[in-house]
């Protein structure tokens, strides 16, 4: 069977930006991405879709899929909530010859670029400095502030990882982090 899509492993501490880069470039023709959708025991937060952001389930339903074998990886990223990257979303995407871009913490990030190797590019985004990664989150007004200060605490913990990405970007200037993501996998799929 054709099988030529490769994954694109986004990792960043929460409040970076992935979501929004990953947003500028997923209709790129020239990359042919295609968004990973991920499972989570998290509540969806505003204007989040069952099954387009996330396929949101219940610890129930998140742990049947385990049993099932259904995730390539799974991790408790906050006390008490799960997320895993879904075998069933990996093969819907690379079955059509699409690149599966995953948006993923960074012990999974590490993870799925040592299951798939070279069909593989892990690319860490970096904020500025720690202190705009809390301006950013309470900007985003997304999360209560226990969790902005739970994510601002993990973010130090999480940069540790970004040496075992393939590549890494900062994002200060927005627009200068999309293009050098942009051209980071354009370069990589080619
Ligand atoms: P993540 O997906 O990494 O948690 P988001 O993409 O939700 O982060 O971005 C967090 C917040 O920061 C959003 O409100 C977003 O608009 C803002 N943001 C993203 N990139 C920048 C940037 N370069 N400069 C300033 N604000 C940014
Ligand atoms: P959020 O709650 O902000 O959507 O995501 C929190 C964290 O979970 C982010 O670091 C995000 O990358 C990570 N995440 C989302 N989906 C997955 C997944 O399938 N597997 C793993 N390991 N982490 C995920």
């Amino acid at each position: 069977m054709a099988n030529n899509g490769k994954l694109i492993i986004i990792s960043a501490p929460s409040g970076t930006g992935k979501s929004t880069i990953i947003g500028r470039i997923i209709d790129d023709p020239d990359l042919r991405l295609e968004f990973s959708i991920s499972a989570t025991t998290r509540s969806p937060r505003e204007g989040e879709i069952d099954g387009v952001h996330y396929h949101f389930l219940t610890v129930e339903q998140f742990k049947e899929a385990i049993a099932n074998d259904g995730l390539v990886e799974y991790e408790e990223v906050y006390p008490g909530r799960f997320y895993g990257t879904l075998k069933s979303e990996i093969a819907r995407i690379q079955e059509k010859g699409n690149n599966a871009i995953l948006d993923i913490d960074v012990k999974g990030g590490v993870n799925v670029k040592k299951m798939y190797g070279d069909n593989a590019q892990s690319i860490f985004i970096l904020p500025p400095s720690i202190e705009a990664l809390r301006e950013r989150l309470i900007s985003r007004a997304t999360d209560p502030i226990e969790a902005i200060n739970q994510r601002v605490d993990k973010a130090a913990y999480e940069l540790t990882f970004k040496d075992q990405y393939d590549k890494q970007v900062v994002n200060d200037d927005l627009d200068k982090a999309v293009e050098e993501t942009r051209q980071l996998i354009l370069d990589f799929i080619k």
